[in-house]
């Protein structure tokens, strides 16, 4: 690939960001297309953000991911927040026009359209909702915009749950016990888990999964290595319906390529093209 000063040029920012499939699923769209593009993985330290957004604005970038631990910081630093993303509190997308930049967040968006492509659906549905990090914060506030008939939120700092909930409609915390867990997963449609629990590279796992036995819930885990986290054996072991990290990750991936480049994707035939060769990667 010969690049231009027409180039269009994206980033993900983090820290560590090697570990991040985001170069590979952009690049992979880019060169389907045979578009004249370019998305580099850079390495951006907490504290540090702001004079990577000034340098990508200052060098042209049409915009640039970010993940841990940016996504707070850019609140405060784009130019215009887009109102979900204020409403969420966390800044995943930032697009650059003019060096004016302007901040989103897809991954609300991104597991509502994975939810969608399984006939789910957070509106009059029971969701519970594990751990209360930045992540939870944002889908807790999009499954109660998009009308979910109860969200329960069990965290292991029960502060931290109160204030998740705090402002969003029919959303609760409770304490995180095994009977609060076990009855709030009997009475959910959908089950998410937000913590890394089970995540490869993690110490810590969940020590009892009964608390799934009385579910007929759809259980997704945003966590997409290992492929299949031991949430999501115990459940498809107990007929349930599953879901990893990695439809989230396609679709939010998808939707932040659409803001940077104003270039149309058809989402569900890109999500075809790109599930296999991200799971190849994986292994
Ligand atoms: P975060 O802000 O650090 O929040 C982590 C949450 O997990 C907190 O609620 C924390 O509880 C809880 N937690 C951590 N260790 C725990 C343990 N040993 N036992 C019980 N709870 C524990 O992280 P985040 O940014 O929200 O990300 C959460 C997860 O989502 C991560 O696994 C991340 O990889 C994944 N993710 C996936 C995607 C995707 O596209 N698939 C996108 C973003 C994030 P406390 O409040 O008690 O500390």
């Amino acid at each position: 690939m010969i690049y231009t000063s027409r180039t269009k040029k994206m980033a993900v920012i983090g820290d560590p960001i090697d570990h991040s499939l985001s170069p590979f699923m952009h690049g992979k769209i880019i060169e389907e297309h045979g578009w004249d593009a370019l998305y580099i993985p850079v390495r951006v330290a907490g504290g540090e953000t702001s004079r990577f957004a000034e340098a990508a604005a200052a060098l042209d970038f049409a915009g640039f991911n970010a993940t841990m631990p940016h996504k707070l910081a850019l609140l405060d630093i784009v130019d215009d927040l887009d109102p979900a993303a204020a409403g969420y509190g966390a800044v995943n997308t930032v697009r650059i026009r003019d060096g004016r930049m302007a901040g989103y967040n897809t991954d609300v968006d991104g597991l509502m359209a994975a939810l969608r492509r399984r006939g789910a659906a957070p509106a009059g549905a029971g969701i519970l909702v594990i751990g209360a990090g930045g992540v939870a914060g944002a889908l807790i506030r999009g499954f109660s915009d998009q009308g979910a008939a109860a969200v329960t939120v069990v965290n292991r700092t029960f502060e931290k749950a109160r204030k998740a909930v705090d402002g969003a409609a029919r959303a609760a915390a409770l304490e995180w016990t095994d009977d609060n867990l076990a009855e709030a997963a009997a009475q959910a449609d959908i089950i998410v888990n937000c913590t890394p629990l089970g995540m490869t590279g993690v110490n810590g796992n969940f020590s009892d999964l009964s608390f799934l036995d009385r579910s007929h819930a759809l259980v997704c885990d945003l966590i997409y290595n290992p492929w299949q986290t031991k949430l999501l054996t115990y459940a498809a072991a107990r007929g349930l319906e599953t879901m990893n990290g990695m439809d989230m990750l396609i679709f939010q991936g998808l939707l932040s390529f659409q803001i940077f480049t104003d270039w149309e994707l058809d989402l569900r035939k890109e999500y075809e093209y790109l599930y296999p060769l991200c799971r190849a990667q994986l292994k």
